[in-house]
């Protein structure tokens, strides 16, 4: 490298290590600076000790996970990810439909289990596309599936969980009379890219993945003031600058409307059933450093989070990256999005935090801040929220609690 090139190399890497300093000060990173970040893992080091250091102000030496059951209502989708190794056709074998009897069966032993939360997550708008699953629904008592979860949210209401639904795109009606039967919403922004709608890429044929349609919803979910959960899917087929550039949307919304709880960072897993079967997963450097930007780049008080059981192997550096939250673990459920990745034991994991420093804590589905911030949380939902928040109550997993 010619010398005047070295050294220009050398003072963008002098100020990059500056700048990853920022967020502690309470300044923003700028968006090419997140962008260089991402990409150089000779600055790894110092951008994973900024985070954790804001994660540890932020956050303290606590680290959550919500006991969830996982309530796959349906999964019939209109849409078809060439990830996605959940959807089915009316057809296909696997194809379900939970009954009401169902859902109560599966939320009474969950509550049984010690869970709290359920997690309604299904496909997108499926009576779009298949009369015989409007004929489901009309046998059913139901018009949309929108109408059928908030039944479903209602039996597991009476189970004695708090419901949690991403149920793909719903319209500001649906996601208000959805408020009084969850303590939150969530919706995976994914990506802000509309590159990937097109041909050949993985949202070719799911136009419930049009960038426009999930920020929409995102923002009326802000307008409705509904404690909400998103995140960004990595290893898509996405850049870098297209990764940062769905972080800084998720961070606008939240600063307009002040309800983003958390964002889930979560790598695309290959699977022998998918499109993208040989599609390359994203690197556990890749992942960490994602984490990392997250924390930086969001606003102290959105939790951020990756799911354990598509890292195994890398909670340590997880935690070392600044997460805060392990999102939902199931003792009875498994992950139906992706079935090949089994939860982590609670105990094991309440062990690796232990070993990092950090006490592992139960969650409820929507984070404490929201529940007494004005707006946020359903009254008619409020004594359930403070009943299963007194079983938590400063209780951490295991004994032992790091100084
Ligand atoms: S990822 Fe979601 S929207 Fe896409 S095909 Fe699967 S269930 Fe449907």
């Amino acid at each position: 490298m010619p010398e005047l090139a070295r050294r220009g190399a050398l003072a963008a890497h002098e100020a990059l290590r500056e700048a990853v300093a920022k967020p502690l000060a309470g300044d923003d990173l700028t968006r090419d600076e997140a962008i260089a970040l991402l990409s150089d893992p000779d600055l790894s080091e110092h951008l994973l000790v900024a985070a954790a250091t804001l994660r540890d102000r932020a956050w303290g030496r606590t680290v959550t996970f919500s006991p969830k059951i996982f309530l796959p209502i349906t999964n019939l989708c209109r849409d078809r990810c060439t990830y996605c190794t959940f959807r089915a056709d009316p057809d296909d074998p696997h194809a379900w439909t939970m009954t009401p009897d169902e859902i109560a069966e599966w939320s009474a032993r969950g509550r049984t289990l010690g869970c709290k939360e359920a997690l309604l997550c299904l496909g997108d708008k499926p009576e779009v596309a298949f009369p015989v699953y409007r004929t489901t629904l009309e046998r059913l008592g139901h018009r949309t599936t929108a109408e059928y979860v908030e039944r479903a949210c209602a039996i597991a209401l009476d189970a004695g969980l708090l419901p949690h639904t991403n149920a793909g795109i719903l319209t500001r009606e649906e996601m208000a009379r959805l408020k009084d039967v969850n303590v939150s919403l969530g919706l995976m922004l994914e990506t802000v890219s509309t590159r990937l709608r097109g041909r050949g890429e993985v949202h070719q044929w799911a136009p419930d993945k049009e960038p426009a349609a999930r920020l929409r919803m995102l923002r009326e979910a802000g307008e409705l003031a509904i404690p909400f959960t998103t995140g960004l899917l990595l290893g898509i087929g996405e850049t870098l600058a297209e990764r940062v550039d769905t972080l800084l949307a998720i961070r606008d919304l939240h600063r307009a409307h002040g309800h983003v709880q958390e964002v889930i960072v979560q790598p695309f897993r290959a699977k022998p059933t998918i499109r993208r079967s040989d599609a390359a997963e994203p690197a556990t450097d890749d992942v960490v450093r994602t984490v990392a930007v997250a924390r930086l780049l969001l606003d102290r008080e959105v939790s951020v989070q990756a799911p354990p059981n598509l890292s195994p192997g890398d909670h340590a550096l997880l935690l070392g990256a600044g997460l805060n939250d392990w999102g939902g673990i199931s003792p009875l459920t498994p992950d139906y999005v992706n079935p090949e990745a089994p939860w982590p034991h609670v105990a094991a994991l309440a062990a690796e935090c232990r070993a990092a420093g950090y006490a592992l804590q139960e969650r409820l589905a929507i984070y404490p801040a929201y529940v007494d911030r004005p707006g946020f949380l359903s009254p008619v939902l409020r004594p359930r929220v403070a009943a299963l928040a007194a079983e938590i109550d400063g209780h951490a997993v295991g004994a032992e609690v790091p100084a």
